[in-house]
């Protein structure tokens, strides 16, 4: 029997200097906490969350979070992206049915002209293609799909009340003829279950066919207490066989939960070459954030994400990790100008590091010729970067 429990926050997320360069973010927001999907490998049952109860059977209703989002955002004198779900809740798990918060959220992202990132493992999502629309005609609507197979056995065992493979299959269907950017939080893989090389290709070749934007993999990790507890019972009921081998994968007992990392390479491997052949990012790529996060944020998820990709194709990173370290010392001092003088507008913070690569100057900032050249096709000449074939491309797109 689920239980719900209604709370009044205080703050939704804190203010931070740099944007989240995974999730393209500076504000995210939760309607709920704790869930009914109740995946057996969910990181949120963790001990670190603090979660009073049981994590699938009592599930905190924020009310007032809709509020808090639009104060936030009509003081916000930055455009951008709100993150609105987490790791921990979905919001659109079945209460949102009755309570609309996620929707009433959207209706306030909406008004206040800003874009969104949705991550669910609920086709309910689809109830809210009119906002998702209307937010794509002046910015961006994201919807990352979780999903890690095409089997609905596995869904049973492992994700039982979230929404079918076949519902998420066409959800996504559906968001993509409407025109909304669909990406796949592929993760986590689950160890000897659903991570073979054909697995995946199948998988992938799938999702491919659906066009979806990207793909961002990720292993299991289970972090000693609840929530391996909880996982590892369903293993030794529901897969005995590789019981054994899951306790040798994860006996370091790690913080993180983080499996042998062997696995994590062999995995990792295996996915960049399948998403290479298929030509999917494995990070969200950089059409879907140019012109809709200002440009100085735009230079900090790029930067953050060549390192990746470069460093995932054993391409030595050192200059470009010490130019972007660089960069954002600068920018976290521009942000902190830019945050004291209220009259500041973040167009002229913009303007200012845009004429700064323009003339030369971001040179005594950044001491890379070749990445202030990159910069200047990027910002100056608006080019967009393609990620699967590391090369700038001519012309940016509209998508
Ligand atoms: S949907 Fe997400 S938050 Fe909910 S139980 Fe599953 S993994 Fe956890």
């Amino acid at each position: 029997m689920v239980s719900f429990h209604y709370k009044e926050l205080k703050t939704i997320s804190k203010n931070t200097k740099l944007i989240d360069t995974y999730f393209i973010s500076r504000v995210s927001v939760s309607p709920y906490r704790s869930c009914v999907h109740d995946c057996k490998y969910c990181d949120g049952r963790a001990e670190k969350y603090y979660i009073e109860g049981s994590f699938e059977k009592d599930i905190v209703v924020r009310r007032n979070t809709p509020d808090l989002l639009d104060e936030k955002l009509k003081k916000s004198r930055e455009k951008g992206f709100v993150m609105l779900g987490s790791g921990t809740s979905d919001p659109y798990q079945f209460i949102e049915l009755k309570e609309k918060l996620t929707r009433e959220i959207l209706k306030r992202i909406k008004k206040n002209k800003h874009s969104v990132i949705i991550m669910t493992k609920s086709a309910n999502v689809l109830r809210d293609i009119d906002i998702l629309r209307k937010i794509n005609s002046y910015g961006k609507a994201i919807v990352m799909f979780s999903l890690t197979y095409s089997d609905d056995v596995i869904r049973k065992d492992f994700e039982p009340y979230a929404s079918p493979v076949a519902k998420r299959l066409n959800a996504i269907k559906v968001l993509k003829e409407n025109g909304i950017a669909v990406g796949i939080l592929a993760m986590p893989f689950l160890p000897f279950i659903n991570d073979s090389y054909e697995q995946i290709k199948s998988f992938t070749g799938i999702l491919k066919k659906l066009k979806v934007d990207f793909i961002i993999p990720g292993a299991l990790t289970l972090r000693p207490g609840i929530q391996k507890e909880y996982f590892m019972d369903v293993i030794e009921e529901k897969y005995p066989l590789i019981f054994e081998r899951y306790q040798e994968l994860y006996n370091k007992k790690l913080s993180s939960g983080a499996p042998k990392s062997w696995y994590v390479d062999e995995l990792m491997e295996k996915i960049h070459d399948i998403l290479q052949k298929y030509k999917i990012p494995m990070y969200i790529p950089h059409y879907l954030y140019k012109g809709v996060v200002p440009v100085y944020d735009e230079i900090s998820i790029l930067l953050a994400h060549m390192e990746m990709i470069y460093s995932s194709h054993g391409i030595d990173i050192s200059r470009l990790k010490r130019g972007r370290k660089q960069y954002n010392e600068y920018l976290s001092s521009q942000r902190s100008y830019y945050n004291k003088k209220r009259s500041l507008r973040y167009t002229e913070l913009e303007s200012r590091i845009v004429s700064s690569i323009e003339n030369g100057q971001m040179i005594n900032i950044i001491d890379n010729n070749k990445i202030i050249e990159f910069l200047k096709e990027i910002v100056v000449e608006n080019k967009e970067y393609d990620y699967i074939n590391k090369r700038i491309i001519i012309e940016n797109r509209k998508v």
